[in-house]
């Protein structure tokens, strides 16, 4: 049986504090939601707005200004905000299970909880690879490639090793996060006194050209 809340309202539970989430909540916030009860279940409580992670990326933002903090905007929605993962949803009962082992009931679900690249299906990509996506827990796993940028950037001597990163995806975003990536850490390498030529930047496509969307002008 549809699960409702004890006031005869529609419980409407939001899973994932992705963009479209993001919009709803900021919409809802706008005019009030009469009749229901709205829940925000999300593993991230600060999701990054990916159209400025590349200018966080490049050092031109601080982590705040590129986070949007859900249990804020869920307040300001009057929506519930539940730090959890979902790991599972029963369509027949109207439940979603998380890993807390909290079980919530729905009467309208809507997901937003974004891609997650399969990482472990090529050979040693875990030891080397560093997926932007899932966006939740980027900012750990860049934050250690800037860490080992500056700890190679730091030897010394005769033949300093070089650093090489390479970008898979010419379309927008690795256009702009390869920018970003070298931007930043030819920075850092200059701090540390380190010939930026030291650092080297390959963008990866299929394509026969890097943006192709996009007009040649900005190719
Ligand atoms: C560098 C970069 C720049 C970009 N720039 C732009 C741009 O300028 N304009 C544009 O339109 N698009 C841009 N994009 C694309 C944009 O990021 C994606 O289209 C958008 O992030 C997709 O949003 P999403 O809601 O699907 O998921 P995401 O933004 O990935 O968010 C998913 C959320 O769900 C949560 N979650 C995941 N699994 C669960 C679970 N099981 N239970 C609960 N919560 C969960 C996560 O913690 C996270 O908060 C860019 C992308 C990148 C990588």
């Amino acid at each position: 049986m549809p699960a409702s809340t004890s006031d005869g309202g529609r419980d409407i539970v939001l899973v994932g504090g992705g963009h479209s989430h993001i919009i709803v909540l900021r919409e809802i916030g706008l005019r009030a939601l009469a009749g229901a009860r709205l829940t925000l279940i999300s593993s991230a409580a600060r999701t990054p707005y990916s159209g400025m992670l590349p200018g966080y990326v490049a050092g031109h933002y601080d982590f705040d200004q590129v986070h949007v903090d859900l249990p804020r905007l869920a307040s300001f929605a009057a929506a519930r905000f539940i730090a959890d993962e979902v790991t599972a949803i029963d369509r027949a009962a109207r439940l979603v299970q998380c890993r807390s082992g909290r079980t919530l009931p729905w009467d309208l679900l809507s997901i937003d909880v974004g891609s997650t690249p399969r990482v472990d299906l090529a050979a040693s990509a875990a030891a080397h690879v560093v997926p932007v996506k899932p966006i939740g827990s980027f900012n750990q796993r860049w934050l250690a490639l800037v860490e080992r940028a500056r700890r190679i950037a730091a030897i010394g001597g005769a033949a300093p090793p070089s650093l090489t990163i390479a970008v898979v995806g010419g379309g927008a975003a690795g256009v702009e996060l390869l920018l970003a990536i070298q931007y930043r850490l030819q920075h850092e390498f200059a701090r540390l006194r380190a010939d930026p030529a030291r650092l080297r930047c390959h963008l990866l496509t299929r394509d026969d050209d890097i943006l192709p969307t996009h007009a040649p002008r900005v190719r």
